[in-house]
């Protein structure tokens, strides 16, 4: 195996998707819906699929759907607050994956060193390495609990820590925000120090915000590329799967100035070409309606973190009910608990993991069927002590469906 491959032999996803496959256990593990995505969005497709233009189905434009770049284009020039150009300052992959794969492979040349800040998306640190760079974490840390309900706003990066990474070597830093698995929303404040440090030692910043749109009042989402400065040296990525809630439809973006563009460009066109044209009509169709009643109340994008607002607020409580420590998210649709008060009431010797938050996991799959995600999937090794007490637990679910975990967890208890 080659050495930049060590280390990243296992995945999270694939181990619990087939663990799920196998115990049946209700599953709040992988994110993504188990209801309906909105019925417009789906009905585009099978227009899209079964219409007149059988031409839809045959290879488009490679860096992006003609109809689809447009929208996005529309849609971003207008929330950026400059005019985006849709053939060189966009570029449409196969899901967030590919955006986050061709900014980090196109970039990053051998000794880089890319900051990554904990916990963060697990591919972000695989990525890295495969390009020949050097991955440089720093955790958030939970500050002294606020009063009230402990939120992911608790969780900050220390200024001096934040500072101390940043050096001649340093290439990017990937921020993620709203934040997967911690749903924290970075504020102006935040993002205008990380800013300051990408122009003084002229880094890039690929702002990975799948979950843009999934942020609850009074938190607003901010994009980094909106800040002074920050526009020539940050490359945004969006996922179509987090936008309008179909992720089997692995559709994702990628937008930034056109010099730096043009790299992820390179890393496209010879590894991909070009991505699924239906897909994206009628991911371009869906755009057209909600830019069309942007800002209101029926607007997906605003009515999405309304639809899932009581779904996070009843799993904060039934999770609180059994005794685990939830921490709010601000945004994103997964919420990290610590479970460690309920440890005596669970056999850790049963699993032969390393780390704890697996042997929970797992034990609660089998044994109690209920599926969450270790987060220590999302930590360095050096620092994956600092999740091991931690649960990651997915709350796009079906009403009926929390209420099942709810019971299952006030039965085990
Ligand atoms: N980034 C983050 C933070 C995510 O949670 C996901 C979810 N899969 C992705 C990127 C990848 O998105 P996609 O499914 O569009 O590839
Ligand atoms: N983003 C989703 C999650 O964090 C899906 C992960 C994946 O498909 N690898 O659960």
């Amino acid at each position: 195996l080659p050495k930049r491959y060590e280390g990243s032999e296992k995945s999270v996803w694939v181990e619990y998707i087939q663990l799920a496959l196998e115990y049946k256990p209700l599953n709040l593990g992988q994110g993504f819906p188990d209801y309906p995505a909105p019925k417009y969005v789906i009905d585009a497709l099978s227009e899209v699929a079964s219409g007149e233009n059988y031409m839809i189905h045959q290879y488009t434009r490679g860096f992006g759907h003609p109809r689809l770049v447009a929208a996005l284009s529309k849609l971003y020039s207008k929330l950026i607050g400059r005019e985006i150009n849709p053939q060189t300052e966009i570029l449409t992959t196969l899901g967030a994956y590919e955006a986050l794969f061709s900014a980090i492979t196109g970039h990053v040349d051998d000794g880089d060193e890319v900051i990554i800040i904990e916990p963060f998306f697990d591919c972000y640190e695989p990525m890295v390495k495969y390009a020949g760079g050097v991955p440089r974490f720093i955790p958030l840390r939970m500050k002294n609990a606020s009063e009230g309900l402990p939120s992911s706003a608790d969780w900050v990066l220390d200024q001096k820590e934040l500072e101390s990474l940043f050096n001649s070597k340093t290439k990017m830093i990937i921020l993620n925000t709203p934040n997967n698995p911690l749903g924290k929303v970075f504020t102006e404040k935040e993002l205008t120090q990380i800013s300051d440090l990408c122009k003084k030692w002229n880094v890039l910043c690929i702002s990975d915000e799948v979950y843009e749109w999934i942020v609850y009042k009074p938190n607003k989402h901010i994009r980094i590329a909106t800040l002074p400065g920050m526009w020539e040296r940050t490359i945004t990525i969006g996922s179509a799967g987090k936008t309008f809630s179909v992720t089997g439809w692995k559709l994702g973006w990628a937008y930034g100035p056109a010099n730096l563009m043009v790299n992820l460009q390179m890393i496209h066109q010879n590894c991909v070409y070009t991505g699924c044209t239906p897909v994206q009509e009628a991911t371009a169709i869906a755009f057209e309606k909600e830019l069309k009643r942007f800002g209101s109340d029926e607007c997906y994008f605003v009515s999405i973190a309304q639809e899932l607002l009581p779904k996070r607020d009843y799993m904060t409580q039934f999770l609180r009910d059994v005794g685990m420590k939830p921490i709010v998210p601000e945004g994103g649709y997964f919420m990290i608990a610590d479970w460690s008060p309920l440890e005596s009431e669970v056999d850790l010797t049963s699993e032969t993991d390393r780390y704890k938050d697996y042997r929970f996991t797992k034990w609660m799959t089998k044994n109690i069927g209920l599926q969450g995600i270790p987060p220590t999937a999302f930590y360095s090794t050096p620092n994956k002590h600092l999740a091991e007490s931690l649960v990651r637990y997915c709350f796009i679910k079906k009403d009926e469906n929390l209420e099942k975990a709810a019971e299952i967890l006030q039965k085990w208890k």
